[in-house]
């Protein structure tokens, strides 16, 4: 319900609209080639429903435009209040994706020569993610041509100056926008309806210029699992919040299946509906996406500030601000305040979704639009910085109070949107020759600058591991070729197999991005999210820059599907049959090895203890011991592990048994996302496991009884933010399936996502490890053993101020090669991705002296960060001396079972790869992990 009081404000609001809006200027914007027609008196009127709803809904005149502030109307052709019943942008209304694809097919089916709809995929729940098509009826009956020259123009190579410029001229730009990737951001799903509705009937000359000189495409619904679900989440709680104050009900504890706000964040695409998208822009190319974001007072535009990647062209560069500088000046001539650009998101990550455009020579555009989450008209409080005058934002919003209205966000993002459209349709050629020249610079580049390629030396000892990497490259449209022979160059030689990546290629930029070392350009500025992300740091791989440029010309040839790794069996007498009882598979490292062994769960496996050697061979410690069977070695095979088949174990072989762990996955209900990239890894792997949470822990909950390990990874900000979460309510928030909120209640389920496990929660971990389970913490969340007292002789500290490190890669090194953990590492050294856990000590500091010693619960450091400046490998950390030789795992024994403390963040987006295995390892030798050894180092200096 509304308040007496907002109902008299916006009763007032609406006198003072009407008095404003006779008053306003010219509606149409006076630049357009027929501008100065009155069209409006020769075509239909405008839908006056429309025009008494958007000066109500507005609350106040400076955030409506004379762009929106009318709302044309076309015999035959539904508005959306037609379909949906109410206007976009009516107060207390969100839209369900399926009622939004349900009226762009209705648009669709009153005007199909100028919109079209289509489905590309499906998401992880089974729903229809739809791209719809909007633009002139020539346009759209040219689609699939348009569509292919824009191919043409990404990949320039070989065609002649005359066809070039043959393409550019009769080429359209094809601008696309995407709405609502975060869920909570609710506003541009609903204006994209609108704008999509405008695009399509009105005849104001701008909007007939857009038509005819852009094709527009909008995704209206990125995270359509997560829309949905935010929206029941809003119907069943958020519509009561009050105007002023009071509780605010947050939002469902997941989006999309597996992750949250970090679908902007997936640089390799490994979450499938997102992948979706990246196919998608792929196939089409637009030279312009623009991903519709709210946050920030009132519009930011997003104009490419710095840090830059240097790898982008600058071309790149000066058309970011050409767009943000015309929308700040268009919107601000429009007398609508706090638009801006500048001074919010750099250009360094390639990892946001929408950057699949700029990291393919297209660009990337962004807008951050304010609103209050949901669509309740609320009281909003400007403050702070972005209410200041600065160069980039010349006219700001007032600080202080205001009532914001859902549709005040709406009028915001289509006034922007059309403005930029606007823009476009006037430069058209000019988009569509910056693409061709971005592109065809790419190539160039490659060509005539080292580095001229990326080596990834065939013969490395996990080769599952090197394929991945190439079918991520390859999964992003970048060229990768195989030596057909030995490679001899500058850099050394090369065995036959080499992956060869050449960098004269479109996509050449964006390889070298991914690959390179991250320099961090000026370590005074901050970025908006990782620092690096090295693919061969990330993968534990090695990767050779290439300045020689014959490899341009090396015999290679050019993969044309992904790389799938063929495991070896060697058989050293022959064929291999049943006389072969005995298989030994390798522990390389390779992830593949913990699915071999949930794929023969019902086989009795062993592995050694330490090297040995079979035949004439080497087998490292942690090596499997396989029955052998047909079955065996076609999953061996399949998943590309390596071994050699034996009549019979060598004599003498210290073995244990690899028994298989029941295994739970601990997640707070204030914090599932970073949960959900561990979730990903582990069904990816085919790992089974429980999800729990703070009502699978209360008193008495006898977890030893159900599980053998419980995973908890990085969440929330501490250990006690893990152990208590967000405070309870005056009435609680149920997440449970239900028939009226049909997307609620997945993945777990509870009767208030609010109020934490407590310390109750906590002594049944203590009670868990003191049984015999083991606890995996990771990142953030080893705060929680340690804070608790759980990891007996470790303590963790938050760093001292000044340090900074936004995902850098770092040197550590390894200090137990024997512990469990560590089988298949084969290095001294490991470069990890810094993840801002806790800094931790373990061992005998003062307090701690009972641990010294011999005590069977003295704390080892398996591996510690090296530190420093020069522990830094890519990417940005400052006070780095603060890591020197910090724990990055400890292994704290308690009672029975005992803690894993990881600092770093082992399974980190779908990206650490080259960590997983210490997890892997924690699973699958979880009660083989030895006493600690008295001859060991089992403390660290600090
Ligand atoms: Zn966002």
């Amino acid at each position: 319900m509304i308040s007496d009081r907002t109902q008299k404000t916006h009763l007032a609001l609406a006198m003072a609209l009407a008095l404003a809006v006779v008053a306003a200027p010219d509606a149409h914007p006076s630049d357009s080639p027929q501008g100065k027609t009155p069209e409006k008196a020769v075509i239909a009127p405008d839908d006056a429903d429309f025009s008494a709803f958007v000066r109500k809904a507005t609350t106040k005149p400076e955030f409506l435009s004379p762009l929106v502030d009318h709302l044309p109307k076309k015999a035959g052709v539904p508005s959306p209040k037609d379909v949906l019943g109410y206007h976009i942008g009516t107060e207390k209304k969100l839209t369900y994706v399926a009622d939004q694809q349900r009226y762009f097919r209705a648009l669709e089916k009153a005007l199909p020569g100028r919109f079209r709809t289509a489905i590309v995929a499906k998401t992880e729940e089974g729903r229809d993610i739809m791209v719809v098509y909007v633009s002139s009826e020539a346009n759209i009956k040219n689609l699939e041509v348009n569509r292919q020259n824009t191919r043409k123009l990404a990949d320039p190579r070989g065609l002649t100056d005359a066809q070039v410029q043959q393409l550019i001229a009769t080429t359209k730009p094809h601008y696309h926008i995407s709405a609502g990737l975060h869920s909570a951001e609710t506003n541009p799903p609903e204006a994209v309806i609108e704008l999509a509705y405008r695009l399509a009937v009105s005849e104001e000359p701008y909007i007939k210029q857009i038509r005819d000189n852009v094709i527009v495409s909008i995704t209206g619904a990125t995270d359509v699992d997560g829309r949905d679900r935010y929206v029941d989440w809003y119907y069943a709680y958020k519509i009561d919040e009050a105007y002023d104050g009071g509780e605010n009900y947050g939002g469902p504890p997941y989006w999309g299946k597996y992750v949250f706000h970090d679908n902007n964040r997936d640089i390799n695409y490994g979450v499938d509906s997102l992948r979706a998208h990246l196919n998608w822009y792929l196939d089409w190319v637009p030279p312009i996406w623009h991903d519709l974001h709210e946050a920030q007072t009132l519009l930011y535009t997003f104009s490419g500030q710095p840090p830059q990647n240097a790898n982008l062209d600058p071309i790149l560069y000066t058309e970011l601000p050409f767009f943000a500088n015309y929308e700040v000046n268009k919107l601000t001539g429009y007398g609508m305040p706090g638009v801006w650009h500048f001074g919010f998101v750099d250009m360094w990550s390639p990892g946001y979704l929408g950057f699949a455009a700029a990291n393919h020579n297209g660009m990337l555009r962004m807008y951050e639009i304010f609103n209050q989450g949901g669509a309740n008209t609320k009281k909003a409080r400007l403050s702070g910085a972005q209410t200041t005058r600065q160069w980039y934002r010349p006219m700001p919003a007032v600080a202080g109070e205001v009532d914001w209205s859902i549709r005040n966000s709406i009028n915001y993002a289509v006034t922007g949107v059309l403005t930029a459209l606007e823009l476009t349709s006037k430069f058209p050629t000019m988009v569509v020759e910056n693409y061709y020249r971005k592109s065809i610079n790419a190539v160039k580049k490659g060509a005539d600058k080292p580095p001229h390629a990326f080596m990834i030396p065939g013969g490395q000892k996990d080769q599952t591991q090197v394929d991945r990497v190439v079918n991520l490259l390859r999964r992003q449209a970048i060229e990768v070729h195989r030596a057909n022979r030995e490679v001899t160059i500058k850099e050394g030689t090369f065995p036959s197999g080499s992956y060869i990546v050449r960098l004269n290629q479109p996509y050449g930029p964006l390889a070298k991005t991914l690959l390179e070392k991250q320099t961090y350009p000026d370590p005074a500025l901050t970025t908006y999210d990782d620092s690096a992300w090295s693919m061969g740091m990330a993968n534990n791989i090695d990767i050779k820059t290439i300045e020689d440029r014959t490899i341009l010309d090396a015999p290679a040839s050019l993969l044309k599907d992904d790389v799938v790794t063929i495991g070896v069996l060697a058989d050293p007498r022959g064929a291999i049959g049943s006389n072969n009882p005995v298989y030994v598979v390798r522990h390389n490292g390779s992830l593949n090895l913990i699915t071999l062994r949930y794929r023969l769960k019902d086989v009795a496996i062993k592995a050694a203890t330490a090297a040995f050697k079979a035949g004439d061979e080497e087998f490292p410690a942690g090596s499997l011991l396989i029955p052998g069977s047909d079955r065996a070695r076609k999953e061996i095979e399949a998943l590309g592990l390596s071994g050699v088949a034996l009549q019979s174990a060598p004599a003498d072989l210290q073995t244990v048994e690899v028994d298989l762990p029941r295994v739970a996955m601990y997640t707070t209900w204030a914090n599932t996302e970073k949960v959900g990239w561990v979730r990903l890894a582990f069904d990816r792997w085919e790992i089974p496991f429980d999800l729990i949470h703070k009502d699978h822990v209360q008193a008495g909950a006898g977890l030893r009884g159900k599980y053998d390990v419980i995973v908890m990874p990085h969440q929330t900000q501490n250990g006690k933010s893990i152990v208590y979460e967000q405070p309870k309510l005056s009435k609680p928030l149920p997440y449970k399936k239900n028939d009226k909120y049909k997307s609620m209640g997945f993945y777990a389920e509870t009767d208030d996502v609010r109020g934490g496990m407590g310390l109750a929660g906590a002594a049944e971990f203590q009670k868990f490890v003191e049984d015999g389970g083991v606890l995996m913490t990771f990142g953030v969340a080893s705060y929680f053993p340690a804070e608790f007292g759980i990891a007996k002789g470790v303590d963790a500290q938050a760093p001292a101020q000044g340090f900074y490190a936004p995902g850098p890669y770092v040197n550590s090194e390894i200090l137990l090669p024997n512990h469990p953990l560590m089988h298949g590492y084969t290095q001294k050294t490991l470069p990890v991705r810094y993840a801002s856990g806790p800094l931790l000590q373990a061992g005998p500091p003062a307090g701690f002296e009972q641990f010294a010693g011999t005590s069977p619960e003295r704390p080892q450091v398996v591996a510690r960060f090296t530190g420093g400046d020069a522990g830094v490998l890519s990417g940005l950390m400052r006070s780095a001396d603060q890591t020197r030789n910090r724990p990055m795992i400890v292994d704290a024994p308690s009672g029975k079972g005992r803690v894993i403390l990881f600092a770093n963040n082992p399974i980190y987006r779908w990206q650490t790869f080259g960590e997983h295995a210490m997890v892997f390892n924690g699973l699958l030798f979880w009660n083989d992990i030895p006493a600690p050894s008295a001859a060991k180092p089992t403390t660290t200096a600090q």
